[in-house]
């Protein structure tokens, strides 16, 4: 019934919080807030917590408290956000899409979750050698999969193909009935292995990083969006699975807001795709009638992972420091707001 699956969307989405830790010796040296994990003790400190609290040193009676799904310390590595993450590869091989979103202001650590560095993998690498590793495990079944993945940025409404530098070709997102939502002109590559998924989306990185004259701010404005296709058969009993998981590392939470006249004209479109993603999940949360997928290319794009057949996870990640005590409420505030 319709009651349902409304009820089954609801539960479909998911609230991870991260607080990232001071990294350099400038950061350490800063003034920190003061971030609580109630119920911890020292024995559990690894162990993820539900709900965290927020205290600005001034004045000090600014406190905030807030609960999710799960809450990750500074302590806690990429190994234990994926073993929260590795249940989604599974439904998306079992024919669910399936979108797991960075949010978070510049900094905060969304690039470091979803890509991490060369010797702690983060999200999206780990995933790619999950999905292969399973399907690996699946070869001697009656299942074959095939794999393929897309690789694009959305800056100021536009769409790029990471995978085709200086395209000259238009993109634009269109819904049918039999195929889903579709991107115009997209590269979709096949895809093998997970060593060749790999070397694929370094090349998309490295496109997006030499496309851009200042890098910072371009990804601090921008989403990049890792989309691997998953098509499952079975020779025996002739069943078709098509599932999908899409990892995104949103733009700055901060681009949603009015940054300043300096920005007036770029203020009034920016960050449209951030904002009706908060719109999009707080009309999924409050099981509006009407879902406004449509005003936003992100949220267009990614319609069918939010709601219906789909899981959603939204992990936000929160930098520790005083002076971004405002920005770590506002990420907070936004995440409860849609779980
Ligand atoms: P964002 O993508 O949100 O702008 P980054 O992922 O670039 O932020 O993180 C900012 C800095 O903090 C980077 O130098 C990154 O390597 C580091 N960092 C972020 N999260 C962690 C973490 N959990 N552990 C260690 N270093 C981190
Ligand atoms: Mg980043």
């Amino acid at each position: 019934s319709l009651h349902n699956t409304i009820q089954d969307m609801k539960g479909n989405i998911r609230v991870f919080c991260r607080v990232r830790p001071p990294v350099t010796s400038e950061e350490t040296e800063r003034q920190l807030c003061a971030i609580f994990f109630p119920n911890e003790t020292s024995l559990e400190i690894r162990k993820a917590r539900e709900s965290v609290s927020v205290i600005s040193g001034k004045p000090v009676d600014l406190k905030q408290e807030f609960s999710f799904d799960k809450v990750f310390p500074p302590e806690a590595n990429q190994a234990e956000v994926f073993e929260e993450l590795a249940q989604l590869v599974q439904s998306a091989l079992d024919g669910y899409h399936v979108c797991v979103f960075a949010y978070g202001q510049t900094g905060s650590g969304k690039t470091y979750t979803m890509q991490g560095s060369s010797n702690d993998f983060g999200m999206i690498p780990r995933t790619v050698d999950l999905i292969f590793k399973k399907i690996e495990k699946l070869s001697t079944s009656d299942w074959t999969y095939t794999v393929s993945a897309s690789f694009l940025e959305i800056y100021n409404e536009n769409i790029r193909d990471l995978l085709v530098p200086n395209s000259t070709h238009n993109y634009e997102v269109h819904y049918n009935e039999g195929r889903g939502v579709t991107v115009t002109n997209l590269e979709i590559v096949p895809i093998s292995s997970a060593e060749e998924l790999k070397v694929v989306m370094e090349e998309a990185q490295k496109n997006r990083a030499v496309a851009a004259t200042n890098f910072n701010e371009h990804s601090s404005r921008s989403h990049a969006i890792t989309k691997i296709h998953l098509e499952g058969y079975n020779a025996e009993t002739k069943a078709k699975y098509s599932g999908s998981i899409n990892l995104v590392d949103l733009a700055g939470s901060e681009s949603a807001r009015t940054s300043g006249p300096e920005r007036l004209n770029e203020t009034k479109n920016i960050n449209k795709s951030l904002s009706t993603l908060g719109n999009v999940m707080l009309a999924l949360h409050n099981k509006d009638q009407h879902i406004p997928y449509r005003n936003s290319k992100l949220t267009f794009l990614l319609q069918s992972c939010l709601g219906g057949n789909s899981k959603t996870l939204m992990l936000v990640n929160i930098s520790p420091f005083e002076e971004c005590f405002l920005e770590s409420i506002h990420s907070l505030r936004f995440a409860s707001k849609v779980k």
